[in-house]
């Protein structure tokens, strides 16, 4: 699984640096952003995991971003946490009524906050952050990269692996070629589309390969599907 993609946005240099500096060191990756139009750009531009959103912001406030992604379809899944200097119950209250998804107070410490955006990654990325997946007669190892069906254990390549934990993660939902080269392969990936045509194809001979129906289901003209 490609590592868990945070996205900060945060106007003090020092805060954002502390929060960069420990999210890079709990291995994910990060990306930041300096007040609010730049934070919306950057999840138009490279969609996060997850993002820590600082309530106090220049330009636009960090609860109008919020409310904003909340608002879309294609980004009121990304789970947000709310950083906010203010401890009031009024700004609680009105921080989980934008639909933020967890709620943190400045001055906060790192181990808790760290606890928390775990708590939200094993929510969107459960094989990224260790999590046991399952699906139908098909079970998946977060932690040890086991793979097996029906008790019996698989020998899955890495790509193989990383495209069955994303396809695991989400049942149903149809990925496209692109999509699944973002997400497997990585942004910056120079890889064909085609590619994921054949490790497509090496994933259903290992998943069929000690019996069972083939769970990949191909969607014409729009790509691939578990179940
Ligand atoms: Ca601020």
């Amino acid at each position: 699984m490609s590592q868990p993609h945070v996205l900060i946005i945060e106007d003090e240099p020092a805060q954002r640096e502390v929060l960069s500096y420990n999210l890079t060191a709990e291995g994910y990756r990060v990306s930041v952003a300096a007040d609010g139009e730049q934070g919306l750009l950057a999840v138009q531009e490279d969609t996060p995991d997850m993002i820590v959103l600082d309530w106090m912001l220049p330009h636009v406030s960090g609860i109008e971003i919020c409310r904003q992604l909340k608002t879309r379809t294609e980004t009121r899944d990304i789970p947000i946490i709310m950083l906010s200097a203010r401890s009031e119950e009024v700004d609680k209250v009105r921080g989980l009524e934008t639909g933020a998804d967890d709620y943190v107070v400045k001055p906060y410490t790192v181990a808790e906050l760290m606890a928390r955006v775990r708590t939200q990654l094993r929510r969107v990325r459960p094989s990224a952050v260790g999590q046991m997946l399952t699906f139908e007669d098909i079970a998946l190892d977060g932690e040890t990269h086991r793979v097996t069906r029906a008790d019996v254990e698989l020998k899955l390549g890495p790509t193989e692996f990383r495209l069955l934990a994303n396809f695991m993660e989400n049942p149903g939902r149809v990925w496209s070629r692109e999509l699944l080269l973002d997400r497997v392969w990585g942004r910056d990936n120079y890889v064909d589309t085609r590619t994921v045509d054949v490790h497509i194809g090496r994933l259903r001979k290992v998943l069929t390969s000690k019996g069972g129906t083939d769970p990949v289901r191909t969607v014409r003209g729009a790509g691939y599907a578990l179940g």
